[in-house]
């Protein structure tokens, strides 16, 4: 793990009214501290501005749930990156499972958003995993190689690569309570950091967080924390109420010491 960061990043999904958004964004403010750990909110896009105001002046970081790869233009109901910089957003989900399966996100659409968002200075925070058919067909590693690949794709300069957050969140652990073991993380995680490696070298690959997302909750994050290609977790269900994702802050940073110590 060394030299990289932990990241603890919550995806609130379609939840939360933007008062409900700002009084949750206080209790995270509150509750997480100055731990040795990256932590990420990622509000719907209607509570962006008023939760950069609530997260303000405090370590917690702020990021939105997608974008558009254009600029500006005529994309009615779209955001493009420089607008989620301009709302204070220092990240963005990219190419989660639910965008994938539910709205016909392609591969080659992710490509463009992460080439976009990196260059207007976001971090993406670009999500692979694979299906249950796809894990009891031994396809696991092959979807996920090809997800990264494909969502690197465009145009990357090494060093935009190295900015990239990849989250590997298995289709079947997502809102199932049914979360991978820690071996299974480490072993997919592992998997990825080689695919950066064979494209990027090992020096890129080496820097790029890698998260494991899918029921993640303060009694199983232990686990994943101890795993050395494993650099934090993206968190859906369970960052809805602060002290629970306070407490797997929490749990992350004390694993993670445990294992460096
Ligand atoms: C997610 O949707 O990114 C996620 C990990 O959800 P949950 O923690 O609820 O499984």
């Amino acid at each position: 793990m060394g030299l990289r960061k932990p990241v603890i990043a919550a995806n609130w999904k379609m939840h939360k009214t933007i008062g409900e958004a700002r009084a949750l964004a206080a209790g995270v403010v509150a509750s997480v501290g100055t731990r040795p750990v990256e932590v990420i909110v990622c509000p719907p896009f209607t509570a962006l501005a008023a939760v950069a105001e609530e997260v303000a002046g405090s370590p917690v970081q702020l990021g939105a749930q997608d974008v558009y790869w254009q600029p500006q233009g005529a994309y009615t109901g779209e955001v493009a990156p420089g607008m989620l910089a301009d709302a204070g957003c220092r990240a963005v989900i990219i190419g989660h499972s639910e965008r994938r399966q539910r709205f016909g996100e392609t591969d080659e659409a992710v490509a463009r958003k992460v080439a976009a968002s990196l260059a207007a200075g976001l971090t993406p925070i670009v999500c692979v995993g694979e299906d249950l058919a796809e894990r009891q067909a031994g396809e696991t590693e092959a979807k996920v190689a090809f997800q990264v690949n494909a969502a690197t794709g465009w145009h990357l300069a090494p060093e935009q690569a190295a900015r990239i957050i990849i989250a590997y969140e298995p289709i079947w652990a997502i809102g199932t309570g049914n979360s991978a073991d820690g071996a299974t993380a480490q072993d997919v995680c592992r998997h990825i950091r080689a695919t950066l490696a064979s494209r990027f070298g090992e020096a890129v690959a080496a820097q790029v967080r890698i998260l494991y997302g899918g029921s993640v909750n303060p009694d199983n994050v232990g686990q994943f924390a101890r795993q050395p290609d494993v650099d934090g977790a993206l968190v859906g269900g369970a960052s809805l109420a602060a002290e629970k994702f306070a407490a797997i802050v929490d749990a992350w940073s004390d694993a993670a010491k445990e294992h460096a110590g």
